[in-house]
């Protein structure tokens, strides 16, 4: 049976990567860095805004508003929280279609990918399909854990590989002007 989820069936993506960006990538980083994309596919990040779920898109602090990966994050930070930091550096592409590196580091779907480590899929994200509209299973998601604050602070992304999606659908305005 095919996954439920928000997309009809003749809506696609595409993914495309530059020949010398992949090449420079071990078979293993080629992996996450597919994950990464397919979720993009399955709607992290490309459609937040459709979903109404991406508040302040474009400004120094554009955040996610979804339960389920609220309840997640909450779980990690301990703390009861309104929403999910969203990427707001990176230019277009990469702000406002991630999770905020400087929070989650080498989360999966953060804009920046993390050679020489594991890239985990978190319960946030996780949490994130289930507001989507997704069946999930939150157990199913990898091991991970917030980095701790003098190492979120002495984060560098200068040598990573970073994603832009490109193309995002614009809002359907249902009976607004045209
Ligand atoms: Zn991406």
């Amino acid at each position: 049976m095919p996954p439920r989820g928000p997309w009809d069936e003749d809506e696609v993506a595409v993914v495309a990567a530059s020949a010398d960006e992949l090449g420079a990538l071990d078979v293993e980083e080629l992996g996450a860095v597919g994950d990464h994309e397919r979720w993009h596919g399955f709607g992290v990040g490309t459609i937040w805004h459709l979903k109404g779920l991406l508040v302040g898109a474009g400004t120094t602090n554009p955040i996610y508003t979804g339960l389920e990966a609220r309840r997640q994050y909450a779980a990690l930070t301990g703390r009861v929280e309104e929403s999910v930091p969203v990427a707001n550096t990176g230019g277009g592409g990469s702000r406002d279609a991630h999770w905020r590196e400087s929070v989650f580091d080498h989360e999966l779907m953060t804009p920046y990918f993390d050679r020489g480590r594991v890239n985990p899929l978190s319960r946030v994200t996780v949490g994130q399909l289930a507001d989507l509209g997704y069946e999930v299973d939150l157990d199913a998601a990898d091991e991970y854990s917030l980095p701790s604050a003098a190492a979120a602070a002495s984060l560098r992304f200068e040598d990573r590989r970073r994603c832009q999606v490109l193309g995002r659908p614009e809002p359907v305005t249902v009976g607004g002007p045209s």
